[in-house]
């Protein structure tokens, strides 16, 4: 069982408003698992509004979150099936961050919905905050690594390669996948040259 300061800590990390953690565990290869429970000792009937703690059975698993300092984040968490003491029939828990039957948090799918559909450096910006100065010189400094990596499955691109690639495409191209692109290595005043147009 952890300290109350250390569970403290990382409930407010967490930062989900009804539930707290309780322990955690590190897995190589994984990322951190969270381990959590219900700050409520109710629920809510979802058939007649009626508030019950009678706990009818605890349904726990793992739901992926969003990542902390660069590692990946999962939570296991309780959805409890209540008898209610009004109607009398057993209900499942509503929880506030993830939808039923969806094995990740509602804010990991918006995020992953924002990235996708961010096409410009200004959307990519604003949902990192960070300012797209920043973002211009990480990718120069990633071109910059790249390039003196000379890495034999990096070679450079024939320009018509880009011809029929949408601008967005690109970018997020370069943004995620700079460094497992298998192919090319673009030049970066070429490069450039596409984030002016964006
Ligand atoms: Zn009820």
């Amino acid at each position: 069982m952890l300290s109350t300061s250390k569970t403290k800590l990382l409930t407010e990390l967490l930062n989900l408003e009804s539930v707290q953690v309780i322990k955690y565990k590190k897995l190589p290869q994984v990322g951190l698992i969270l381990y959590t429970e219900a700050q409520s000792k109710k629920a809510t009937c979802i058939r007649c509004g009626n508030k019950s703690q009678n706990l009818h059975q605890n349904h726990r698993y793992l739901i992926k979150d969003l990542p902390i300092s660069g590692q990946s984040v999962y939570l296991r968490i309780n959805r409890r099936q209540f008898k209610c003491d009004n109607c009398g029939k057993p209900f499942s828990e509503e929880l506030n961050f993830v939808k039923k039957r969806r094995k990740y948090t509602s804010r990991l799918a918006m995020e992953i919905v924002k990235q996708v559909l961010a096409d410009d450096i200004k959307t990519v910006a604003q949902n990192n905050d960070v300012s797209a100065e920043e973002i211009e010189t990480m990718l120069k400094d990633k071109t910059k690594e790249l390039k003196q990596e000379k890495s034999s499955r990096l070679k450079k691109l024939r320009n018509n390669d880009f011809g029929n690639c949408r601008p967005g495409v690109l970018f997020r191209l370069f943004n995620y996948s700079f460094s497992i692109l298998n192919h090319d290595l673009l030049e970066w005043e070429h490069f450039h040259y596409y984030i002016d147009r964006f």
